[in-house]
């Protein structure tokens, strides 16, 4: 890479829009003026007295409200313009509050031609050098993003959704990963893309002005440039110009607002202060730490900013003296700005450049149909051998070897490659044709060989279209290819351009001029003070006094204005201080609230557990979680959540009182439905006693009567009365019998008190086994 070791500084110049309509209407004092000469911004306090010495501030250059769009250009931009175009980075910032003129600036006017900004003008400009060029090839591409709310939408992309991501990689620095480009053949090209990309800008706001003075948005031009080395190589240039258009620099009130508010509001400027810190801290020469990281626009821009890139600030302002702060804090930080130093350097041969890519590829195309053309010529030329032995028709063998050798491939120009190709084509066509006829008029073969012989034909043909298709989109790939390098030297000799050329110098060797005659003049002022005192040879003591009373009043004057601007920087730091403390504050409140919550309704272990997974991610510097793994060190996937023990999931202690006191399935664990048995219906009936007449009842109970409830009386056996027949005796109690008493047994002693066997104990007599 090569180096150019000088630092330059960041070059910064102020522009102040004209009175606008309602300012004239509403009879607003103009408080700024303008010094083109010197380069100077004069600033008077409207509610100063008329004694206060207004402020002044320098620049590399001013313009004033009558100040065009083309000189802007000429002087301040296209310098810049054509060192990217050489291979430097360089970035054009359009910083000041909202409806100063930002977005005039960089974009102007679309449609009048005199009030283009800097970004068409920027394209008319890369596209005339190109096509200017000699022996060089180019490749421009362009992208086109914003920042809001430190969020980056590409504004080329189809889904606007999305939100982008910063990456860093060591070689090429800090990029935006999934940043679509569009590679740009031409200047309508590129407003094409600039017109869909603010088109997009508008479509996400509900409204435009409000979204747009909030958010930052950056078209990106990177130009590639390869050229013939001394050495022999092509050697590849790559300049990228970032446009950015800057959110309204004007604070964005905190006071009041809460939560979701609050962080919105807090956000929505982060970047620019951020901007801002980065500006302090680069030009504090104590600083080593650049706070780039701490905004998505400071880290993109990291190489403008103190880096290798060459950087333009435009600061606009206002001249009504209603917005007399902002414009002083606006020509304040622009005035920090301008002493930060950049190291511009040239970025040759990157390991990212698109265009060796382009070439490469290109390059590959080209032998591939090389390498078919040589393939067809060498058919061609084994067939026109046999041709000349009269055997046309016969063979019809395409496929033929390759590894035939061939010896020499012809070194024919490209043109007559293309006309013979073109020949042969139509050639092979022709003779298919033929053979086709041929076949169908040839009456001999059979029909079923005739068709077999036409399809084989047929199959030819659609091959044969088939390679010539495939041929000539490849051709065309890298044709479509070889026309996005843009090579420039086509129109050299046009006259017209020729003048334009001449004229162009003109114009710029004339803004250089004034460029110049400014430097100096300011460099006289500030040695006219120095060398007055030296030269001066007094005549008398009275002259000395008088003339160092002027000086003093002089000094003391200036004293008085840098007395001034110190308590009008520390009220302003005060201001500041007391709304970051108000801030600060807010974000504490809800800091305490949160680590309330966590305290009170966040089990410790759970929250120790979060608290081991988060990490931080340096490369978006947010606070993220680590996914929950199995593995063996890490205990959270080895243990039971406490809550989970003895049921199968973890289960509140709620739904487990619930579960006690009411079985609900809701609070179940597990087996929640609840499933009874499904009894089957009864088939058998209870047993139902029989139904007795009372009397037979009792006669039953008669008969049943246990014997020995019997009373027995012989006594009266030998009395003449007769006992009943119910009434039977014994004299001994016979042994309690459980067994159902019969009729039988009942009959028995019946038999036995029979009369007959009287005076004889009353027992039934043995029968004996044989009769008596
Ligand atoms: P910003 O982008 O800073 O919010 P704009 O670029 O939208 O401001 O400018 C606000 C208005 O002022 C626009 O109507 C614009 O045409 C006008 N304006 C800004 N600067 C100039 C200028 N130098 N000459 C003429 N009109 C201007
Ligand atoms: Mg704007």
């Amino acid at each position: 890479m090569s180096k150019s070791k000088s630092s330059e500084s960041v070059k910064v110049v102020v522009r102040c829009r004209p009175m606008n309509e309602k300012e004239k209407a509403a009879n607003f004092e103009r408080v700024v003026s303008v010094d083109v000469k010197f380069g100077q911004v004069v600033v008077k306090n409207p509610r100063g007295t008329a004694h206060e010495h207004p402020k002044v501030f320098t620049f590399d250059s001013v313009y004033d409200s009558n100040s065009k769009q083309v000189e802007l250009y000429d002087e301040t931009f296209r310098p810049l313009v054509d060192s990217v175009l050489l291979g430097f980075n360089g970035t054009i910032f359009a910083y000041g509050q909202t409806g100063t003129g930002k977005t005039y600036t960089m974009e102007g006017v679309r449609n009048d031609p005199e009030k283009r900004g800097v970004i068409p003008n920027s394209f008319d400009h890369i596209f005339t050098h190109i096509s200017r060029s000699q022996n060089q090839q180019y490749l421009v591409r362009a992208s086109y993003l914003e920042i809001y709310q430190e969020e980056i939408r590409d504004l080329l992309s189809k889904d606007q959704a999305r939100r982008l991501e910063l990456k860093e990689r060591p070689d090429t620095g800090v990029y935006v990963k999934d940043l679509s480009s569009f590679v740009t053949k031409s200047v309508k090209e590129i407003e094409h893309v600039m017109n869909v990309g603010n088109q997009n800008r508008s479509v996400g706001a509900t409204n435009m002005n409000e979204h747009s003075s909030r958010s930052h948005a950056i078209f990106v031009i990177t130009i590639e440039c390869s050229e013939l080395g001394l050495d022999g190589e092509n050697h590849i240039r790559v300049g990228k110009l970032n446009l950015v258009d800057l959110a309204g620099s004007e604070r964005q009130t905190k006071t009041g607002a809460q939560g979701e508010r609050l962080k919105e509001a807090t956000k929505i400027n982060l970047s620019l202060s951020a901007l801002g810190n980065v500006i302090s801290a680069l030009v504090d020469g104590r600083s080593t730490h650049i706070p780039y990281r701490d905004s998505k626009l400071t880290r993109l821009l990291q190489d403008s900013l103190g880096g290798n890139a060459r950087t333009v600030m435009v600061a606009n302002i206002g001249p009504a003296s209603y917005n007399v702060e902002e414009t002083l804090t606006t020509l304040r930080y622009s005035n920090r700005a301008k002493n930060i130093k950049n190291k511009p350097r040239i970025n040759e041969d990157p390991k990212d450049a698109l265009l060796r890519e382009f070439q490469e590829e290109i390059a590959r195309l080209k032998e591939q149909l090389e390498k078919r053309s040589v393939k067809r010529r060498r058919r061609k030329r084994r067939r026109r051998r046999p041709g000349e032995n009269g055997d046309e028709l016969d063979d019809g063998d395409e496929g033929e070897d390759e590894d035939d050798d061939d010896d020499g491939d012809g070194d024919e120009g490209p043109e007559e490659d293309e006309k013979e190709d073109a020949d042969y084509w139509r050639e092979q066509q022709e003779k298919l044709e033929k053979e086709r006829k041929a076949i169908m008029e040839d009456h001999s073969l059979v029909a079923e060989e005739k068709l077999k012989l036409l399809r084989e034909k047929e199959k030819k043909m659609d091959d044969l279209k088939r390679e010539r298709e495939a041929a000539e989109m490849l051709a065309a790939k890298v044709k479509a290819m070889e026309s996005k390098l843009l090579v420039g030297g086509k129109n050299i000799v046009d006259h017209t351009n020729e003048q334009q050329k001449i004229l162009e110098q003109k114009r710029h060797e004339i803004a250089e001029q004034k460029r110049r005659e400014r430097e100096m003049q300011q460099q006289m002022e500030s040695r006219d003070e120095e060398t007055l005192e030296l030269k001066e040879t007094y005549s008398s003591l009275q002259q000395e006094v008088d003339i160092k009373t002027k000086k003093l009043k002089k000094l003391f004057a200036k004293l008085q204005a840098v007395k001034s601007e110190i308590h009008d920087v520390q009220e302003e730091h005060i201001k500041e201080r007391q709304e970051l403390e108000q801030t600060q504050n807010e974000l504490t409140r809800e800091l305490k609230l949160k680590h309330l919550i966590i305290e009170n309704f966040i089990p410790l272990e759970e929250k120790n557990k979060i608290m081991n997974r988060t990490f931080l991610d340096e490369e978006n510097d947010h606070w993220k979680l680590r996914p929950i793994t199995r593995i063996e060190d890490n205990q959270q996937m080895m243990t039971r959540p406490v809550s989970a023990v003895g049921y199968k999931r973890p289960l509140s202690q709620h739904a487990r009182t619930a579960m006690t006191m009411r079985p609900d399935v809701r609070y179940r664990a597990e087996n929640i439905l609840l499933l009874e048995l499904d009894l089957p219906t009864r088939t058998t009936k209870e047993y139902e006693e029989p139904v007795i007449a009372p009397k037979v009842a009792a006669a039953l109970e008669d008969a049943l009567r246990d014997e020995d409830e019997i009373q027995v009386d012989a006594s009266s056996f030998h009395s003449s009365l007769p006992t009943p027949p119910g009434a039977c005796v014994s004299t001994t109690k016979k042994p309690k019998s459980s067994r159902p008493k019969t009729g039988k047994k009942a009959s028995t002693p019946t038999s036995a008190t029979s009369p007959s066997s009287s005076g004889h104990p009353l027992y039934p007599q043995s029968r004996g086994l044989v009769p008596k």
